[in-house]
Parts: structure tokens; sequence; C-alpha cells
């Protein structure tokens, strides 16, 4: 089977999905490889690196079987009948990308739909992606504030180490805590799973408790009640005054981001902090955060990024590929032994396979349409 690496709309998009090391283990899977001009080169992946790694460019191909892309809303122009189609599709939010699979009878899979299990661990997009996200928004939390992270005793004075508060303990928020303790800060971090205390309190900083009779404690946070949310909200206020830097980075799946900072918040804000606001693609958790934009409330600047791993495109796209080809060799030996997509009896599969034979045929989408 052929498959295609698109070129992504650099628009929007630096990363790529395949990067030339992987070719080589698609290659071992008997797949033959293509690469639109100029794939990887806003990541930092030339096509002399992919010639080498033993694919092709797109000129030498009739036709193929398979796109692996990063954002597959971005490559309408490849579509056609019976394409087996792999990328990231925000299926909950996107049915126009879903009508224009199904009229084509495109076979699709939504790799922001792998399971959270640690068998899927490989291909999880959304783990490898966050985390890289985590540690960016540190290092451009440190960009942009015009303050020192580490503690420094100076014959000029003592500049006291950056404080800094992670909303959400989630896979970004874990990796935004471990930077920023590395950078020096004084951090804390809050969540409203309690399960993650330990795991906050293991990386060094300090886990913001609420006093609250209510609990979440599975993989996923839930919408919490208004008692929790006022709470929450009382709570939050005590500590956010001597923040420096607030990073945010909370999301309930499927729903949008839960409003956290609110303005009232920020003026109790010292006038040079920093938010950053990695949830703003759902809404954000500030009140103020505009999607891709800076927004300054009295000194206080609310930062989120149109696609913040656009600024470690490099990494980013070599994780992503590493995770696209792990899936794409499952799908490819469940295949061997079932042709039928549609009855092959693996949690992977079925809990990615978005449209197929024109129809969508996902439970978890189905359910939430
Ligand atoms: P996410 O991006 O959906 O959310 C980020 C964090 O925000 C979560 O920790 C969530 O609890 C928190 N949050 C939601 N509402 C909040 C609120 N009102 N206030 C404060 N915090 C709030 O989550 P994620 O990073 O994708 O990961 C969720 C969990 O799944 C993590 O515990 C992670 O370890 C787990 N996980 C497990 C596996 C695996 O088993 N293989 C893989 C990936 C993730």
């Amino acid at each position: 089977m052929k498959i295609l690496i698109p070129r992504e709309d650099e628009l929007v998009e630096r990363r790529v999905a395949i990067t030339p090391d992987v070719v080589q283990k698609l290659k071992l899977l008997s797949f033959e490889v293509f690469f639109e001009s100029g794939a990887g080169g806003e990541a930092g992946f030339f096509d002399g690196e992919y010639i080498q790694a033993g694919a092709r460019n797109e000129s030498e191909m009739d036709n193929f079987d398979i796109l692996l892309s990063v954002d597959l809303n971005s490559h309408k122009k490849h579509f056609k009948k019976d394409l087996i189609a792999i990328g990231i599709m925000d299926p909950f939010n996107n049915s126009k990308l879903i009508d224009s699979l199904n009229s084509r009878s495109i076979t699709s899979f939504a790799l922001d739909f792998i399971p959270r299990t640690t068998r899927a661990q490989y291909m999880d997009v959304l783990s490898s992606q966050a985390s890289l996200a985590g540690y960016r928004s540190v290092i451009e939390a440190s960009h942009f504030s015009n303050s020192a992270f580490p503690l420094m005793m100076t014959t000029a004075g003592t500049i006291p180490a950056a404080k800094v508060l992670v909303v959400g303990a989630g896979v970004a928020g874990l990796q935004a805590i471990a930077t920023a303790k590395r950078l020096g800060a004084v951090v804390s971090a809050f969540d409203v799973r309690t399960s993650v205390k330990e795991q906050v309190e293991s990386l060094g900083a300090k886990f913001i408790e609420v006093e609250s009779d209510e609990k979440t404690d599975g993989v996923y946070a839930k919408e919490m009640s208004e008692q929790y949310k006022l709470a929450q909200e009382a709570k939050l206020k005590s500590v956010i005054s001597s923040q420096d830097i607030v990073i945010t980075t909370a999301q309930i799946p499927g729903r949008p981001a839960p409003k956290i900072i609110t303005q009232d918040m920020l003026k109790l804000m010292k006038h040079n902090a920093i938010i950053i606001d990695l949830a703003s693609k759902s809404g954000g958790n500030c009140e103020l955060t505009e999607h891709g934009n800076i927004v300054d409330f009295e000194g206080i600047r609310i930062i989120s990024f149109e696609n913040i791993l656009n600024s470690i495109a490099y990494d980013a796209s070599r994780m992503y590929a590493k995770n696209i080809a792990a899936f794409l060799e499952l799908l490819h030996n469940r295949m061997q032994e079932n042709n039928d997509i549609l009855s092959i009896d693996d949690e992977i599969i079925k809990s990615t396979l978005i449209t197929y034979e024109g129809r969508t045929v996902n439970t978890r989408l189905l359910e939430a349409l």
C-alpha cells in the first residue's frame, strides 16, 4: 500500500506527521512512502532526508491508499474514495470534516480519540504533544516575563525566585511544573482530581487543596458543582495575588474548558504577571482569554497561542511520527487478520475509527451527538 505524507497548512501548522527516521519503519512494514515537496520543511526536516530514508517525492506517485496527517482538516484536496485517512480530527467540533469524509466513503481514524490506556500509550498523541506544550508554556512565560526565574543572590541585592501557579495537573500541567522547577521557580499547582496531589508533590511543587466534600478521582475531570466552584474561587483568590506566572491547562474532554481565572482574580494579581492559557482552543481557563492573542488587563498579560506546538515543531513532529507509526503498525497487523475494519475486535481501532463506508460509526461521537 502507498502512503502519502502531506504538507500541512503552514499558516496554522508547522509539524509534519512522519519524520525521516520513521520512514524506514514504514518501509519495513512493506509500505511505499511518498511525500509532498516541503512536507517537513517547517519542522526542520528537508526533502533530501526523506529521500535518503527511502521515501519518494509525490511526483513519482500515481495513486495512494493512506494519508498520514497532523491536522486532517487541512487535507480535503487529497480526499478521495476509499482512502484511509489518519490524523487529529477534533471530531466533537468538526461535523463538516466528518461530512466530507463520509461523502467520499473515506475510512478515517482520529488519533485524538486514542484511549488513555497503558496498551495505547505508544500511540497517544494527546500525551506526547501535551507534554511538549507544557514544557514550552514555561519557556514562553520566561520569554514574556520581565523577571528572572531562579533565586539570585548578587552583590547588587537578591532577586527572589519567581512564583508559578499551574492550574490543571494533567500531562501538560505536570510537565509545566517540572520545567518551572528546573528553572528555579517556586511552584504550586491545583487540580480538581485530588489523585494528582502525590504526583505534584513528587515534582517538588505544593498542591493547593480546595476544602470540599466533592471529589473527582477518575482519569478525566468532570464539570464541578457551583458550590465547589465557589470554594475553588475563594482558594485561588487567596494564592493568586503572589504569583508572577500562572499556567492554565484545565480541560474537560468533549466540553468547553472551565473558566477558572475570573476578572475579579485578575484585579488581585501583580501588575506585571503573565498568564499562559493552554486551554484557549476549547474556550480558555481565563475569562479574558482570546485564542491566539495577547490580552492586556491592567498590565497583566493573558497569552494564548494559535498552536504552541509550532514553536517546538521539530520534537513535536518526532514524537507524533512515532505515535502515528505505532498506530499504523497495529492497524496493518489487524487488517492482515481481518480486512473488514468495522468488525476488527480491538479497543484502539474501535475507539479511533470515525467514518467507514460513508457513515459515522464511532460510538463515543454518536452518543455525544
Ligand atoms: P486534560 O487535558 O483533559 O485536562 C488537564 C487537567 O485539567 C486534568 O488533570 C484535569 O483534572 C484538570 N482539570 C479539569 N477541570 C479542572 C478545574 N475546574 N480545575 C482544575 N483542574 C481541572 O487531561 P490530560 O492531561 O489529557 O490527562 C488526564 C489524565 O489522564 C491524567 O491523569 C493522565 O495521567 C491520564 N493519562 C493516562 C494515560 C495512560 O494511562 N496511558 C495516558 C494519558 C493520560
